[in-house]
């Protein structure tokens, strides 16, 4: 298979990870009260959406909003880097193959998910078009303790915070949700994961200047043309 047109990511040193991502697995509504912000049910099961490879961008170059189509929400969300090839994997085999953590936009069409929603259509066209996916650098976690169950993740517009959240809100925690995805998708080495969104999320204008924190592990800072 050519790989080389595929997106690449890499850690806090700048070393590539040695995979590229074929794709982006999303977690919608993962956090009560987000769900409650946009006037939706909190789940029972994990939802999910596949954000595709060819979405991909990175924060630090900076992001071009979409000219036409409403409004461009943030949703700023951990992100986890699968390191190996995860199939039914339970949640102690999917904790071991995590090789880094970091921050993404999971960028959303606001208005034209509203439609997508009102007709009962999948949710693409608001999610998965080029550019809707700006990540970050990830932290490796080699050598690193780390608690799955209380990362914090901030992000800010203009030097104001917007969103801040920990793992622990989560209604499904990152163990739960990488074994149970992997029932149904073969994670790859190189796949990424984007956990859900708190609260705070809202619209980007060009000239925003943003800045997305996980820990003290990772600081990126992007900005909005
Ligand atoms: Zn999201």
């Amino acid at each position: 298979m050519r790989t080389e047109h595929l997106p690449v990511a890499r850690f806090v040193s700048g070393e590539a990870f040695d995979a590229p991502i074929s794709k982006v697995v999303c977690v919608g509504r993962n956090y009560a009260a987000h769900a409650r912000e946009l006037g939706n049910a909190v789940p029972d099961q994990p939802i999910y959406f596949i954000k595709p490879a060819s979405s991909v961008t990175w924060l630090e170059a900076g992001i071009d909003l979409p000219a036409g189509l409403g409004s461009v929400h943030h949703e700023a969300e951990i992100a986890v880097l699968i390191g190996e090839t995860l199939s039914g994997a339970s949640e102690e085999e999917a904790v071991g193959a995590i090789a880094g953590l970091g921050v993404g936009l999971d960028l959303t069409l606001r208005d034209v998910q509203g439609d997508l929603k009102a007709k009962g259509h999948p949710w693409e066209r608001a999610k998965g078009m080029d550019g809707l996916c700006p990540l970050g650098p990830f932290a490796s976690l080699a050598g690193r303790e780390v608690d799955l169950g209380d990362l914090h993740i901030r992000f800010a517009i203009n030097g104001q915070i917007r969103q801040q959240g920990s793992s622990a809100q989560m209604l499904f925690p990152i163990a739960t949700l990488l074994a149970d995805m992997s029932h149904l998708f073969t994670l790859y080495p190189g796949d990424v994961v984007l956990t859900g969104t708190p609260e705070g999320v809202g619209p980007l204008a060009a000239g925003d200047e943003l800045e997305l924190t996980l820990e003290n592990w990772v600081t990126v800072r992007s900005s909005v043309r």
